[in-house]
């Protein structure tokens, strides 16, 4: 699997690149609009991870040329402060995806794998456990079709949690989620609040399990 990396800056482009490459996926890096555009001229790739703001222009007016081309290749779009706007605005200009920066590892290769198999209900964005409804894109839950009012690391906990049903996800990871941060992760007991309260909020005691010692898990009913 080859995946062109669109991305000026170097520090963010290894992180990228160390993580793909835990995975065996071959990376190939382009530092700007001009880069990336010679780099697919050159090569088929399986997945491009794009950038939004690049020195010479900007991602998402890139990935709109190459639609426009019938360049059908999933793409990736990568963006610090991300607005609920600028995903709509990205998924409509053709981007099978979008992710925050920054993010944890094991985010990435999740989406990662999931472009790659094709077979991500990306566009609608919804996953499900029992009766419960979480909509990555609108950021919403529901319980049996009501509304539930999460916090945001609430929300991306239970995500993380939902996106990987019948996986134990340790505190460390479900930490490096939620921190985004390497130096704010601690060894606190800041998850097993975190995940009391969304069993509070959702009155679904029984829906995320805890594995002693290790972390939390969501089972498939
Ligand atoms: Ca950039």
């Amino acid at each position: 699997m080859d995946i062109l990396i669109v991305e000026d800056e170097a520090i963010v482009a290894k992180q990228l690149e160390e993580t793909l490459h835990q995975e065996a996926y071959q990376t190939f890096r382009a530092g700007s609009v001009a880069e990336a555009k010679d780099a697919m001229e050159e090569r088929n790739f399986d997945l491009v991870l794009l950038d939004w703001n690049l020195p010479d222009g900007d991602g998402i007016t890139l990935l709109r040329s190459w639609r426009e081309q019938k360049v059908a290749i999933p793409v990736l779009v990568l963006s610090a402060n991300i607005t609920v706007d600028d995903r709509v605005h990205a998924l409509n200009v053709g981007a099978d995806d979008y992710l925050c920066k920054p993010h944890s590892s094991i985010e990435l290769l999740a989406r990662v794998r999931a472009l790659l198999r094709r077979d991500a209900p990306v566009k609608s964005s919804k996953i499900k456990a029992g009766d419960v409804t979480l909509d990555i894109i609108a950021r919403e839950v529901t319980v049996d079709g009501e509304p539930v009012k999460l916090s945001a690391a609430e929300f991306d906990l239970l995500t993380l949690l939902m996106q990987h049903q019948n996986i134990v996800l340790t505190r460390f990871q479900l930490n490096e989620h939620i921190a985004k941060d390497f130096d704010r992760i601690s060894v606190s007991n800041l998850i097993d609040v975190h995940i009391r309260n969304i069993r509070k909020k959702l009155d679904r005691p029984e829906l995320i399990q805890s594995i002693r010692g290790v972390g939390y898990t969501i089972k498939h009913p």
